[in-house]
């Protein structure tokens, strides 16, 4: 499935709901999160959507280095110096709440960690 009519982040991808875009291109956006945890965070997402990483399959590696590589890239052209943090939520009991895949991306000087 390429889009889901009822899925919010599709609706980023579409520009029917406005976000704080860092990057984009043919696959992927990137946006920042509205609730941060961290002084700075972004969401890495695939344009196409897939739910979760339970869908993903091993067709999908080339897009997940892609968003995995990413990161280090948009952390260090925000100014994060000093580390950060990758977590990808999968599933009711993995804390998701957006289904659609995304790789949160966290820095900036702590403490922040949630849970
Ligand atoms: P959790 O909320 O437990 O982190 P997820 O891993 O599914 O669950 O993360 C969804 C993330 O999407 C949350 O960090 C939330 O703040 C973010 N989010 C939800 N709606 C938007 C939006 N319209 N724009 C940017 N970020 C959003």
């Amino acid at each position: 499935m390429s889009a889901d009519p009822n899925c919010i982040f599709c609706k980023i991808v579409a520009g029917q709901i406005p976000s704080k875009k860092v990057y984009e291109d043919e696959e992927l956006l990137a946006f920042h999160d509205i609730h941060p945890w961290a002084p700075v965070h972004v969401l890495i997402i695939p344009k196409r959507h897939i739910a979760s990483m339970a869908e993903v399959t091993e067709a999908d590696a080339a897009l997940l280095g892609r968003m995995t590589t990413l990161g280090p890239r948009l952390m260090k052209e925000l100014g994060v110096t000093n580390g950060f943090r990758h977590i990808i939520n999968t599933g009711a009991d993995g804390g998701q709440e957006v289904f659609h895949l995304h790789l949160h991306v966290m820095g900036g000087p702590r403490p922040w960690l949630k849970g």
